[in-house]
């Protein structure tokens, strides 16, 4: 029997209410009298970029009222003109359509059927993915590279493609391929490719339940950027039906999407369980393996798998719409780049911070900015690096940014005494990991490019880290200060990362 699906209350059990009530009606009203426009401003398709896409949905839900007089399909499944009623399927699915028509410009047709997917959730995941790929990106940039050609593999597309649809329409430079098992979900999912003109940058691929999940050999694919998934949830039909029978939902609203869709041997901890298993093999060619999960237990149970495989470069994330639904995502990595702070510990679990990943910034110096000549931390940072037997260290000066590397940790007082006794032997080389003769001590932004574009490729180095100088307030007496921030780029030992911004912080607190 077909069944109409209404999205992630019912898919993980929580509730959520988008209530158009008395109060919305109040709030938007005062909206459109203070400026006479909508709370999420109407951006032309030609001038949305990242900051636009980050700032979406920040509100604890949408303002219906202002939805419906921006598009008149989702006025006419208002009730009193602000009201959405989630008990009725179509409502919650002109929902979905509405926000991915005005927010994005994309078209889907999906079926009554499967499940509808809300569309803030979905979009959280992909601005986590793209902070992730961006933070780990070869360049070390930490923004957007449109150069960079990105891959993705959205395991169990569902009829929408939503996964694939969202990171094409912000990313020009992404593509994507997309499986499911199930037939009817395939059709729709190639359709609505096609709807966006994206089946050139998106292909849509049909499985088997018993096929690997992550087929790059059938698809002769040698690497891809990351995988994605937000895996069925449920252990067993059962399951589906005795959650779905508990939810505090009007009758009406049988709102649990197909069996095939949401249930699996082990129910998401066993999918995923099946992605790491893959992992293992495949390790290096994909740079993210990631999935969301519906359950905090069931992240502990997957850091745990992962931790006993030796994974240490992973990152948690959580994704949270109003304050009351909440989804997890977990990411991990063979590749020896780190990603940012926010991409890694996106966080704070009830489980307590020892499941996550070590940290990859630290504050180094802070010091009021009246207490420094202009130039001046820059300069403590580069000669203290100069100092130091990088085997790289380049200064971009237009960002107060450096980048270095290094073979291991030549900041030891034992590699300083080899080094001192291999000078007074004579037979002193250049550095004793081995040192790159493109070595630049400073240099423009423009120079810094240059050398980025031609990817020297330091990837083989033990211990990779930026420092940056910046002003930010003083969270005490709101006075700026010049910071100087390092972070971890590159390695597999968590514990050169400490010793050496132990160091930095010893260095330059004696300046
Ligand atoms: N990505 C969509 C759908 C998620 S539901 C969304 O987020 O809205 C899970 C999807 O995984 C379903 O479409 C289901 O058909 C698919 N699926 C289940 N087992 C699969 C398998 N072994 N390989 C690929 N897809 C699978």
């Amino acid at each position: 029997m077909d069944r109409p699906i209404c999205g992630d209350d019912n898919e993980r059990g929580t509730k959520r209410k988008y209530a158009g009530d008395e109060h919305n009606a109040r709030d938007s009203n005062k909206l459109l009298t203070l400026d006479g426009c909508s709370i999420s401003p109407i951006v032309k398709p030609e001038s949305r970029d990242d900051d636009y896409y980050k700032a979406l949905y920040m509100e604890e839900e949408p303002d219906f009222r202002l939805l419906g007089q921006r598009d008149s399909e989702f006025k006419d499944v208002l009730e009193h003109g602000s009201h959405l009623d989630f008990g009725n399927p179509k409502s919650v699915m002109q929902l979905t359509k509405t926000l991915l028509k005005l927010d994005f410009s994309l078209l889907v047709d999906l079926p009554i059927d499967r499940l509808c997917p809300p569309v803030p959730n979905r979009h959280n995941y992909i601005l986590w993915l793209k902070e992730l790929i961006d933070s780990t990106s070869p360049l070390h940039s930490h923004s957007v590279e449109p150069i960079r050609q990105v891959t993705g593999l959205d395991i169990g597309t569902g009829a929408s493609l939503i996964y694939p649809l969202l990171g094409c329409a912000q990313r020009s430079s992404w593509s994507f391929i997309a499986t499911d098992v199930d037939p009817k979900s395939l059709a729709y999912a190639r359709r609505n490719a096609k709807l966006n003109n994206m089946g050139h940058r998106i292909r849509v691929v049909g499985r088997a339940m018993t096929d690997c999940l992550i087929p790059l050999a059938e698809l002769n694919l040698e690497t891809i950027d990351f995988t994605m998934v937000n895996p069925p949830f449920y252990t067993s039909d059962a399951e589906l039906i005795n959650l779905a029978a508990q939810k505090s939902r009007p009758p009406n609203s049988a709102c649990t999407g197909a069996p095939i869709e949401m249930v699996c041997a082990g129910g998401e901890v066993g999918f995923v369980q099946r992605i790491i298993d893959e992992s293992l093999v495949l390790r290096e060619r994909v740079q993210w393996y990631t999935a969301m999960l519906g359950k905090q237990s069931s992240l502990e149970v997957l850091i745990d798998v992962l931790k006993r495989h030796g994974v240490t470069n992973y990152a948690v994330t959580a994704f949270v719409q109003g304050n009351k639904t909440r989804r997890w995502a977990i990411g991990w990595s063979f590749q020896s780049r780190r990603p940012s702070l926010s991409a890694s510990r996106g966080c704070e679990p009830s489980a307590g911070k020892k499941i996550l990943p070590f940290p990859t910034e630290a504050t180094i110096a802070s010091w009021p900015i009246s207490q420094y000549k202009s130039g001046q931390l820059e300069r403590v940072v580069c000669d203290t690096m100069d100092n130091i037997d990088l085997a790289s260290w380049i200064w971009d000066s237009t960002h107060s940014r450096g980048i270095g590397f290094a073979g291991g940790n030549v900041w030891s007082r034992a590699y300083r005494r080899e080094r001192a006794r291999e000078k007074e032997k004579g037979t002193d080389v250049e550095n004793l990991y081995g040192k790159e003769d493109t070595n630049i001590k400073t240099t423009s932004s423009h120079r810094l490019n240059n050398w980025q574009t031609t990817e020297h490729g330091f990837d083989h180095y033990a211990f990779g880290f930026s420092l940056t100088v910046q002003v930010s307030k003083s969270m005490r007496n709101h006075e700026d200060h010049g910071v100087i921030i390092a972070r971890w780029l590159q390695g597999d030992d968590h514990a050169l990362f400490e010793s050496f911004t132990g160091l930095l912080r010893k260095s330059m607190r004696l300046r």
